[in-house]
């Protein structure tokens, strides 16, 4: 079985059962599947083959799930990209990828002229229309440019006929996500059909959707962790996706009640917010059987004051992008431990190893790594990265945890240096990446700190050629060239970094001197 065959099948058992709701129209899954295939031939007709990888440069609307679906239904692979990335970020992907089409933003209209110069390969550029100007912006683009473009509305509209299910092997790949994985560069995390297929399925079966469920959709869709617990699991489960194009605590407070959501899944920072929002009232959450935490750790302190408040159960996991993503959940049928990130799902592994892949004996802090049908095929055209990550079938997740006697994990740190910044990643590397470009710039730390809102911000350690450099002109800098939430927080100009023998960076001293 595939995501695709699934949602195919649904719309045969429960035509007229909404599938997703957005902004106050509920659409069936009956339309979805006729979206979707006719969408597919859209894309056929647009040039795009089977095994071609079409990014994806989309927010939380019906256009992400008709497009990735679509996508996978032709046998070609989705690479879903944030689309607040900067140019030169996405420019990144779409080289690395080899990307031969783009679903974008209309937004993004302006991207599809610079890509169109760079990236002569790129057969196609489809643009959804979530403002009413999308095609005067489409009318601005060069000749050049506009011959490849068309409005995703239009593609519909156009096709004669919908399109089959492509017939695919279960090992070939389906999405590429691009993470940073435990070092350096962005790498493309291939996840087959059965990687997805199964992690939606196990998902969706520890956490006991039915069709009854109504999900609400404000993680960004982009992300894996949005991709398999709030689209694919429910809609393999025939529930109801409630999408939420922005997180908003008083749009989903209003969202929750208005459309009775049985379960929300959120980062710590979102449940923060929706903490600190005064008017957010337990009667909102009347329906809601679960909220579900991810992405980073959920404090303690904060899982008890909004249960207590919400009367609400938190359940918190654990995953990354290589392993589709999930590995661990708190179960519902048993105890739920505030600070686990849970037991084992169905069909994976988890092990907590010391340096040699030796399992550590119960309470010992190690390297967690996980095996199973979800693990990734690799990194895109990353051979020797892809053997590094995975060893004798195990994948190393560099996160550092520890088992009770009872199966549930616990996340202790992080063996790579990734920050979290309200749910988003940001890897000190790619940050410093950018600062060593700036020409009074002599060397660059970036590390993570804890923030009360954002889970962790960043903080820069920089050493200047000449003193004639402030710290604002340094952030303007960043602010040219990378995502905000990527943007050092705060930034300190020191003499030099501190290095070991090998001149490696001293990481954990940085992070004590920020304690301090
Ligand atoms: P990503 O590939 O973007 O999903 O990021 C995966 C990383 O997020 C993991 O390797 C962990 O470092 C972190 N992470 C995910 N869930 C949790 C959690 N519940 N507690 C602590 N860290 C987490």
């Amino acid at each position: 079985m595939t995501l695709v065959q699934t949602v195919h099948e649904q719309a045969k058992k429960t035509p007229t059962k909404t599938a997703y709701h957005f902004q106050g129209q509920d659409v069936s899954y009956e339309i979805l599947e006729q979206s979707i295939s006719r969408f597919a031939q859209g894309l056929v007709d647009a040039g795009i083959e089977k095994g071609d990888n079409v990014a994806l440069l989309l927010g939380n609307t019906p256009h992400f799930i008709i497009s990735l679906y679509a996508i996978m239904r032709i046998g070609a692979t989705a690479v879903p990209v944030n689309p607040t990335y900067t140019k030169d970020e996405i420019s990144y992907i779409l080289k690395d990828g080899n990307v031969k089409g783009i679903i974008a933003l209309d937004m993004l209209v302006p991207l599809v002229e610079v890509a169109a110069q760079l990236f002569p390969a790129i057969r196609t550029y489809i643009i959804c229309e979530t403002t009413t100007e999308a095609s005067a912006q489409v009318a601005t683009l060069s000749a050049q440019a506009q011959q490849k473009t068309k409005l995703f509305q239009a593609v519909l509209a156009d096709v004669k006929h919908a399109a089959p299910i492509q017939q695919v092997d279960e090992q070939d790949t389906a999405v590429i996500l691009y993470t940073s994985g435990t070092t350096g560069h962005p790498k493309g995390a291939m996840l087959t059909h059965q990687n997805l297929y199964s992690n939606a399925r196990d998902v969706g079966q520890y956490l006991a959707m039915t069709e009854n469920d109504r999900v609400i959709a404000t993680l960004p869709v982009f992300h894996v962790f949005a991709l398999t617990v709030v689209v694919n699991a429910p809609l393999m489960k025939g529930a109801t996706v409630l999408l939420a194009p922005r997180f908003s605590p008083a749009e989903i407070f209003t969202l929750a009640k208005q459309q009775r959501a049985t379960v929300f899944a959120g980062v710590p920072t979102m449940f923060n917010f929706l903490y600190q929002y005064e008017s957010g009232d337990a009667k909102d959450f009347e329906h809601l059987r679960l909220a579900i935490s991810g992405g980073a750790s959920l404090p303690v302190a904060l899982l008890h004051a909004f249960e207590a408040r919400f009367n609400v159960r938190i359940s918190e996991g654990y995953g990354l992008s290589e392993a589709s993503p999930v590995t661990c959940f708190n179960p519902l049928d048993r105890e739920r431990k505030a600070g686990s990130i849970g037991t084992t799902i169905p069909n994976v592994e988890n092990k907590v190893v010391d340096e040699y892949g030796d399992e550590l004996p119960v309470g010992e802090v190690g390297e967690l790594i996980v095996r199973g049908p979800n693990i990734m095929k690799g990194y895109y055209n990353m051979p020797e990265e892809t053997a590094r990550a995975i060893r004798d079938g195990w994948l190393y997740t560099g996160d550092l945890a520890r088992m009770d006697e009872e199966g549930y994990f616990y996340i202790v740190d992080r063996k790579k240096d990734l920050i979290i910044v309200g749910g988003f990643n940001v890897y000190p590397r790619e940050v410093e990446e950018v600062l060593y470009t700036h020409p009074n710039i002599v060397e660059a730390a970036v590390v993570g700190f804890p923030d009360e809102n954002f889970g962790e911000a960043v903080h820069a350690f920089i050493v200047l050629k000449e003193q004639t450099t402030s710290t604002e002109d340094i952030r303007a800098f960043c602010e040219e060239r990378l995502v905000k939430y990527k943007v050092p927080t705060t930034i300190e100009l020191i003499d030099e970094l501190p290095k070991n023998s090998t001149g490696k960076i001293l990481r954990r001293s940085f992070k004590e001197r920020i304690q301090k």
